[in-house]
């Protein structure tokens, strides 16, 4: 009926006739199988449902995105397309044919040791955590190496600690014990004292602290350690608080890891691939996880022979283009560029809690680092959290650290300028004045998203992460939407 084109009656009466049917789209029934029981849909309908949900998400391309103790800045593209240029070598290669790869990972060890003032790297964790358990196997060989790996089973950590840091420890082994922190949110010394002996094989901690407090007494908790023969572990993943201005070795850390996907220009909250290279000092580089690369002033090669390395904790040699990135990065920004990124971050992060702290409550009041907690006055923190989405812009971290009920912890990141710190600030002021007025409007947020407030239970227990299961469980009655 289609090649009938005229305006005359007869086709006027037949498109009126038309049904569902007529629009089907014609697939070619010789080679589409029956039994694959897929949707039927054209191609640009899926290209329009992709770029809408791509729409429908929220990313740092988008705008702020203050996740505390995530460090979730933007990171200069230039570093991705700098990385695809290696996609074509294999990490089977010869050595002989992969010398400038090699040469990139060397120079990347030479220049975290310089900033961690650590004696040698190791870049094969995939992650923060895979640090963290790569530092605590190395501490508990180490241990071992000296005797006492029996009598060395206590791995002490502050209340406000990270998560992964007790999950890492125990994972090796060993018991976790917690001290609490003092009334200015520090280490509380006595505590610490009182709970490390010969048992003590390492206290774990990240300065400045979760709060985004620097831990004063960092000297003294590494001579109460190091009295006792236990190692100091420093948690350095989000290292752009004090890069160029201070470091773990100068504070008399014995083990660090960084989170290259956090501080060193790769994009992250995904899932990965990441990147937590591990350093230590003195006699613990014999400990190191094999291979790590090395230069004899010709070439580059891969060491295996590293005395009592604890062994590989990753296939080949790390996520090798998260390396090239913050290689990339580390290169172009230089010494003074760290320092500025440090700089940057600390000032934001202290400006936009001075814009705010009137309006919420601010625990503890020494001075933060790249990141600070607040609590709402009038609301509880997912409420705050959910009716920032209205305004889009990202919620910061909520209920983290422990220590603080109701936590907001916000993280403007150093590459935030200062009209978007304001945009924030009022968006976030609004909220608290609303809390007081009108504080249904926060009970029912988000208004105005894609997806309203989500069952978070439902999510977890019943995933619907596809089509297929969508209308499985939708026939079987299992879900009502
Ligand atoms: C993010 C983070 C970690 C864990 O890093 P992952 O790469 O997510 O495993 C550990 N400690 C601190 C302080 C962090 O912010």
């Amino acid at each position: 009926m289609y090649h009938q084109a005229s305006y005359d009656e007869p086709l006027l009466i037949e498109i009126k006739s038309l049904k569902n049917e007529d629009f089907e789209i014609d697939l070619n029934p010789d080679i589409v199988r029956k039994e694959l029981n897929i949707p039927n849909l054209p191609e640009f309908e899926i290209i329009r449902h992709y770029t809408r949900l791509s729409q429908m998400n929220y990313g740092v391309d988008i705008n702020i995105y203050p996740l505390g103790s995530c460090t979730m800045k933007y990171n200069p593209k230039l570093n991705e397309e700098i990385a695809r240029m290696f996609s074509y070598i294999h990490p089977y290669q010869e050595e002989s044919t992969v010398q400038g790869a090699l040469q990139i990972m060397y120079e990347l060890q030479e220049m975290l040791k310089e900033i961690t003032d650590m004696d040698g790297f190791s870049l094969q964790p995939a992650a923060g955590a895979h640090g963290e358990f790569t530092g605590m196997l190395i501490t508990r060989s180490y241990h071992e190496y000296k005797g006492e790996g029996e009598k060395r089973k206590n791995v002490i950590l502050p209340d406000s600690a990270h998560g992964t840091n007790p999950a890492s420890a125990a994972m090796v082994g060993f018991n976790v014990i917690e001290i609490p922190s003092n009334k200015e949110g520090m280490v509380d010394l006595e505590a610490l004292e009182n709970a490390t002996d010969d048992t003590t094989a390492a206290f774990m901690i990240t300065n400045p602290n979760t709060l985004g407090i620097f831990e004063e007494d960092i000297l003294e908790i590494a001579k109460i350690m190091h009295k006792n023969g236990a190692l100091l572990y420093y948690d350095g993943a989000n290292l752009n608080a004090i890069m160029g201005i201070t470091s773990p070795g100068k504070m008399n850390f014995d083990i660090v890891h960084l989170n290259l996907h956090k501080t060193f220009s790769t994009p992250h909250g995904g899932g990965g691939p990441g990147s937590g290279p591990v350093g230590v000092r003195g006699e613990l580089v014999n400990f190191l996880p094999v291979p790590v690369v090395r230069y004899d002033g010709e070439k580059y090669y891969l060491d295996y022979n590293i005395k009592h390395t604890i062994g590989k904790v990753r296939s080949f040699y790390g996520n090798f283009g998260v390396l090239v990135k913050a290689w990339a990065y580390i290169k172009r920004l230089g010494g003074t560029g760290l320092k500025r990124a440090s700089i940057r971050a600390v000032v934001n992060s202290n400006y936009l809690k001075e814009k705010i702290k009137d309006y919420y409550v601010l625990p503890y009041k020494n001075l933060r680092k790249h990141e600070f907690v607040v609590k709402p006055k009038n609301a509880r923190a997912l409420d705050v959290a959910k009716r920032l989405l209205d305004f889009g812009v990202h919620a910061p971290t909520i209920y983290f650290p422990l220590i603080v009920s109701e936590a907001l912890m916000i993280e403007p990141t150093e590459t935030e300028r200062k009209e978007n710190l304001d945009k924030f600030a009022e968006i976030v002021i609004h909220i608290a004045k609303e809390a007081e007025k009108n504080p249904e409007l926060l009970k029912e947020a988000p208004h105005n998203t894609s997806v309203r407030r989500v069952d978070d239970v439902l999510a977890s227990r019943k995933p619907v992460l596809t089509w297929k299961m969508y209308r499985e469980l939708k026939a079987r009655g299992e879900i009502d939407y």
